[in-house]
């Protein structure tokens, strides 16, 4: 028997009050998939590295106006990237805070945006609220059998192979460069024809 695993990755979450129950009301972990419902609005996105600017600024395609809200004094995210999202001239910029909460009624109506300096509260009218805070792998169920990788990623070889005999990782799970459906999908390909070989050698079948 062999097992591939394929379980990718989620999300970070805010965990504050309202991210939940206005999720797809309002807020958002995708922009490529959200951003035309926000055109001519006021959004917030949340996060200050390389994925947080570029999704900040396809979002500028659409919404009126953009904020990015990071909890930090300065941005992660690459020079050039920090370059063109200060150039843009929808795009606003409120370091040394965090989203305390997300209130609305059917939908987002604005958040709550707390200083991380001095703890002052202010209201700020938006109608996305758009999260870009980090991705977990979901392979907490793996940390005893498999060798991790990162923050928790499963490491393997070309041929989607594991620390462990018999069991293959493809797709977000795995440790890699790129997390996009079309690597996934040949990962997929390989891990398949992997744990085919493996079974065949275990049977005696194995063509040599
Ligand atoms: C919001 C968003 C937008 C994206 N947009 C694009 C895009 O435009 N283009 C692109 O190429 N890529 C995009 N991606 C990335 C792409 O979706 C992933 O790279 C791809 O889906 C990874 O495939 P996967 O099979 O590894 O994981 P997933 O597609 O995430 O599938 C993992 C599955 O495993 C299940 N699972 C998790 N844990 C367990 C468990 N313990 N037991 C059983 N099942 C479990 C999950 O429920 C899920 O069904 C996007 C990702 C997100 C989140």
């Amino acid at each position: 028997m062999s097992v591939i695993i394929s379980s990718g990755a989620s999300h970070k979450k805010l965990n504050v009050p309202g991210e939940k129950e206005f999720l797809g009301k309002g807020v958002s972990y995708c922009a490529t998939c959200d951003g035309p419902f926000f055109r001519d609005k006021d959004v917030i996105v949340v996060g200050g590295g390389d994925s947080s600017v570029q999704e900040a600024l396809y979002l500028t395609k659409f919404a009126k106006t953009v904020t990015l809200i990071h909890r930090k004094d300065r941005l992660r995210a690459t020079k050039i990237l920090q370059e063109r999202a200060f150039n843009n001239p929808k795009m606003k910029l409120l370091l040394s805070s965090v989203v305390a909460e997300i209130y609305g009624d059917e939908t987002v109506k604005g958040v709550w945006i707390k200083s991380t300096i001095d703890g002052k509260e202010i209201k700020v009218s938006v109608s996305g609220v758009f999260i870009f805070v980090g991705y977990v792998p979901n392979t907490l169920f793996a940390g005893n059998i498999l060798k991790l990788e990162g923050s928790g990623y499963i490491s393997t070889d070309n041929n989607m192979k594991t620390s462990v005999p018999g069991i293959f990782a493809c797709g977000d799970a795995r440790n890699k460069m790129l997390q996009q459906v079309v690597t996934a999908t040949g990962e997929g390909a390989a891990a398949a024809f992997s744990a085919q070989e493996y079974v065949d050698e275990l049977k005696g079948t194995a063509y040599k």
